[in-house]
């Protein structure tokens, strides 16, 4: 029982449960404190904070000193991921000198006033469709609706200017959440690591930036209250799974039957009545089990090999969830020696394949069937997640 069953009123048959959504939440169970996200740990922590995170995060910003003239991390590489980057980066940059990252510490507050008298909603499930209709037209492609539960909210944000936590100022009259996901680009994955494929992160997050924004003003001119937030306020990954989007992956990411993982995951939090959906399972926590492609690929090791437990690595680990849990210092650490974000478990997990959609509809059928063995041997005799170069991403005709 979450401290959310029995409010919501909107759902017949009352709300998902974490049984439904695949959640084993134990006692020592606590909300997150995004001071111990890794990246906010890599400005205060000094056991994080180093020159080299410093370039990590420069780099985004300024031309590097000196380019690699190497495939993937040359400068046109750097400056199409940077470019990727822009719009997200303009609205967590544009309140910077009042202690707000929007985006990232802080919800996007870029709204308009909405409407003063409130449309009249008699169907919430009609209400829930005109929502879907209009996230998607601004952009989504995905969309799913489900309650506010508040232990999936930071108990505090992080501001940069006093390298701690400082208040979260979340209103507390929301009832649902509307998860929005935006595909990455396939192609560019493919070249991961490369300075190249970061790109597919940032116009993920440049598209979240624009999407949630408007769909956060369509609501505020229904005359409802919203709040359009992405890294921000709150974890996003179990509210998509609550919203029926996907499941939870070996490798920490959701894992969705349209996209599998490649993907960007935003929300608007509202008080619009709206219809809520159920998690959906198709049988990743049982592929997952016999495959381990994404913990041999990772570089530095940083993801299981075993079954979920609730085994924390360090601070920046939720605890009390019995799940797949990546050591977050270990993939930084990664990240942070590349200049650049690394998706190698992204790439090489077997749920992220640009076949055409009916294909795999077919395949993540059958991956969830007792025919999963097979096809966890037919995907790596395909060759399927190779590496391709970032060269070969620049030369491909459209
Ligand atoms: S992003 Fe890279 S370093 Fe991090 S867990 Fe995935 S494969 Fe490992
Ligand atoms: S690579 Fe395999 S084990 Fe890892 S998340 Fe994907 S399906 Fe699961």
């Amino acid at each position: 029982m979450n401290s959310f069953e029995g409010k919501c009123t909107t759902c017949p048959g009352g709300c998902a449960t974490d049984e439904d959504a695949g959640f084993m939440i134990t006692e020592q169970f606590g909300p997150f404190n995004q001071k111990n996200d890794i990246f906010n740990r890599s400005f205060w922590d000094p056991s994080i904070h180093s020159e080299k995170t410093e370039l990590f995060y420069e780099s985004y910003r300024k031309p590097l000193e000196e380019w690699r003239h190497v495939d993937g991390y040359d400068q046109k590489d750097f400056a199409l991921r940077n470019a990727g980057w822009y719009v997200a980066d303009f609205f967590a940059e544009r309140l910077e000198n009042e202690d707000r990252r929007e985006g990232f510490l802080d919800y996007l507050t870029s709204q308009r006033e909405g409407a003063s008298e409130q449309r009249n909603v008699e169907s919430p499930e009609a209400m829930a469709e005109e929502v879907k209709k209009a996230a998607k037209l601004f952009g989504a492609d995905l969309v799913g609706i489900t309650y506010h539960d508040e232990r999936w909210v930071y108990t505090h944000k992080y501001s940069r200017d006093h390298e701690d936590e400082k208040e979260m100022d979340l209103p507390d009259n929301f009832v649902s959440v509307i998860v929005v996901c935006h595909e990455m680009d396939h192609d560019l994955l493919e070249t991961v690591p490369s300075a190249l494929s970061g790109t597919a992160t940032g116009v993920g997050y440049s598209q979240d930036a624009i999407t949630l924004l408007a769909l956060a003003q369509y609501i505020k001119n229904l005359g409802y209250n919203a709040v359009a937030s992405m890294n921000d306020t709150a974890l996003s990954i179990p509210l998509a799974i609550k919203a029926g989007l996907g499941e939870y992956g070996r490798h920490g990411l959701l894992i969705t039957p349209e996209l599998g993982p490649r993907l960007r995951i935003g929300k608007v939090f509202t008080d619009l009545p709206l219809a809520h959906d159920r998690p959906k399972r198709f049988g990743v926590k049982e592929f997952c089990e016999i495959c381990r492609r994404c913990s041999d690929g990772c570089p530095t090791k940083a993801i299981p090999f075993d079954d979920p437990s609730e085994r924390i690595y360090n601070s920046s680990n939720i605890s009390g969830i019995r799940k797949w849990t990546v050591d977050a210092e270990k993939c930084f650490d990664f990240w942070v020696k590349q200049v650049t974000d690394c998706s190698i478990c992204l790439r090489v997990c077997p749920y992220n394949r640009d076949y055409p959609s009916w294909v795999n509809r077919l395949r993540f059928r059958l991956m969830g069937s007792f025919l999963r063995s097979f096809m966890l041997w037919l995907d790596n005799t395909l060759g399927g997640g190779k590496r391709k170069t970032p060269r070969w991403w620049w030369e491909k005709k459209d």
